[in-house]
């Protein structure tokens, strides 16, 4: 029989016959009767309380006895019985090809390349536009955006091939229950390139360089199933007829079209009034903003893990803080933390700007920023004649004020936090902030009031938790406005917009999902709908 075996706890320099005496002392069984382990999920515990660090594994393993011995009846061991397919892998085999019909994609961001990846295996040749560079083109045009402050509005760090996602952290959080997908995904990733690791850590994380690899040949596979991909293809508007999605409109021309996911993240403001024009359901959604905050990782690593910090086989330690709602101070939790990253601009429309934070594979660049993000809702922001959108306006303000406040060209507004919480302005940055683009502004000049006085009172209680984090080490970057959608569009149960049939909104741009993982399942779950349609 298999068995999988749940914290079975390992030094971090571990190998297979350690694994096998760790796992035969938690059954009560003998090394012996153990063979042909495998990893399925390893997360890191260096607490600091720990003699010393070590990985808590889940490992599938062959038991050559006819019955488990009574001590091995605890949750933690489970007898593995064989699998039987998912639904979404039945949906996936299904062949298309007879019904002459294309489904279209619009946009390769994580959420559209896995909807056009499964509509490809499914055979249903699907057409992927993309208005952005494919991956290979971004890198110029992000590197002209980040040196001498030229904004392409079509190809940059939010548009292009790999989406929003191509220039991150390229961390793999899956807080999804969603195990199948979640396991497709990761399996897809490192056939397409991606380390092992992806497929067994708790966290995985794979950086911006290594995407920058992946994505190509994710491409590939598309085209080498069936599937068409096309960039600088933007959708300019979609036509339907008594609820039914019958064309798009791509770079002025009409393509005949029964059948799409719209996966074009939330940048896509140009979408969502074209959708809203054209009476397409949407709803005004809350988010979050704030600021991103910058401390050095070595004191990041010191807090996480204590006396360990510094040993190579730990990697960067990450972080995630909360601070609950008191005295008329909104909530403020951290968000999307980068380790030995660097934080950087964006921006999808000329005269705007955002913060966020992304990484290499070996994260190992000496400071470490995280979001502290503020939640807001409609309550927050002026009416707008099509409320749904005034979540967007609110954000274009902002990020119009923030532009402004630096001076233009896309310099980023900073503050050390001391100056922040003393409302002084210091004439320069401290040496060797990642942003070099940066330049000291008064925040109060870009946020609403009710954010920045949340801020002032929530950071330094939530860096205290950091033990030996110093406030005035911290250095803030503003606005963080895009962590997640300003807006739903709203969905039927079975994926589809609920007043335009055919139209299947998919991905953070949607509004039903945050981050790279869960915009891939839910283009996955796209497609799986779409292809019942068929
Ligand atoms: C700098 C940065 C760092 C991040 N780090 C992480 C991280 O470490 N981990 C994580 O989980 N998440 C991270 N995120 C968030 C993550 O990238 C997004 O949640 C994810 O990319 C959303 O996927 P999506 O496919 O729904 O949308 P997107 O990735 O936004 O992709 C949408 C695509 O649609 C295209 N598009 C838009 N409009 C049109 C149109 N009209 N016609 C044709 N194409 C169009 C765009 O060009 C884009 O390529 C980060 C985001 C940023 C910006």
């Amino acid at each position: 029989m298999r068995l999988l075996v749940h914290q079975v706890n390992v030094p971090l320099t571990y190998d297979d016959p350690t694994i096998l005496q760790r796992v035969s002392r938690k059954i009560g069984c003998d090394p012996d009767c153990l063979a042909n382990p495998k990893i399925v999920r390893r997360s890191l515990d260096a607490r600091a309380r720990n003699p010393e660090p070590v990985y808590a594994l889940t490992v599938e393993v062959d038991f050559n006895l006819p019955t488990l011995p009574p001590s091995a009846t605890s949750p933690a061991v489970e007898i593995m019985t064989d699998p039987t397919e998912d639904e979404h892998l039945s949906t996936r085999l299904r062949s298309l090809s007879e019904t002459g019909v294309r489904p279209v994609v619009v946009g390769a961001g994580p959420a559209g390349l896995m909807a056009a990846y499964k509509l490809a295996i499914a055979g249903a040749r699907p057409l992927l536009i993309e208005r952005g560079d494919d991956a290979e083109g971004r890198g110029p045009k992000v590197a002209q955006f980040w040196n001498d402050g030229i904004l392409d509005p079509e190809s940059n760090v939010l548009y292009g091939e790999g989406g929003a996602g191509l220039f991150s952290d390229g961390k793999l959080t899956a807080r999804s229950k969603e195990r199948g997908r979640i396991r497709d995904f990761m399996q897809l990733l490192h056939a397409c390139g991606a380390h092992e690791n992806v497929l067994i850590d708790a966290e995985p994380h794979v950086g911006s360089d290594a995407l920058l690899t992946i994505v190509p040949r994710l491409r590939e596979r598309i085209i080498a199933a069936g599937g068409e991909v096309r960039f600088r293809s933007r959708l300019e508007a979609i036509i339907s007829e008594a609820g039914q999605l019958r064309a798009i409109v791509v770079n002025g021309q009409e393509i005949a079209c029964t059948h799409c996911v719209l996966a074009v993240g939330h940048s896509a403001r140009d979408v969502y009034e074209m959708l809203a024009e054209r009476g397409v359901a949407l709803q005004p959604k809350p988010f979050a903003v704030g600021v991103r905050l910058e401390i050095p990782q070595s004191a990041i690593d010191r807090a996480q893990y204590g006396r360990f910090a510094g040993s190579p086989l730990l990697g960067a330690a990450s972080f995630r803080l909360t601070r609950r709602e008191e005295d008329g101070v909104r909530s403020c939790y951290s968000f999307c933390m980068c380790p030995g990253g660097k934080v950087i601009s964006c921006s999808s429309e000329p005269g705007l700007l955002t913060t966020n934070g992304m990484s290499y594979s070996k994260r190992s660049l000496p400071l470490g920023n995280a979001a502290f993000l503020v939640p807001v809702g409609p309550s927050d922001y002026p009416e707008h004649a099509i409320p749904s959108l005034a979540g967007v306006e609110f954000q274009r303000k902002l990020e119009r004020d923030a532009f402004a406040a630096a001076g233009g060209g896309y310099k980023v507004p900073a503050a050390r936090l001391v100056d922040f919480l003393a409302k002084v302005i210091s004439p320069t940055l401290p040496e060797g902030g990642s942003c070099p683009y940066a330049v000291p502004v008064e925040f109060r000049n870009i946020l609403p009031e009710f954010v920045t006085h949340t801020l002032e009172r929530a950071i330094p209680p939530m860096l205290n938790e950091l033990y030996g984090v110093k406030v005035k080490d911290a250095v803030l970057y503003a606005p963080e406005t895009r962590s997640s959608s300003p807006l739903w569009i709203t969905r039927n149960p079975e994926g589809d917009s609920v007043n335009t049939r055919g139209l299947y909104p998919a991905g953070e741009g949607a509004g039903y999902a945050g981050g790279i993982v869960s915009s891939a399942i839910d283009g996955m779950r796209a497609a799986e709908n779409l292809l019942k349609t068929l």
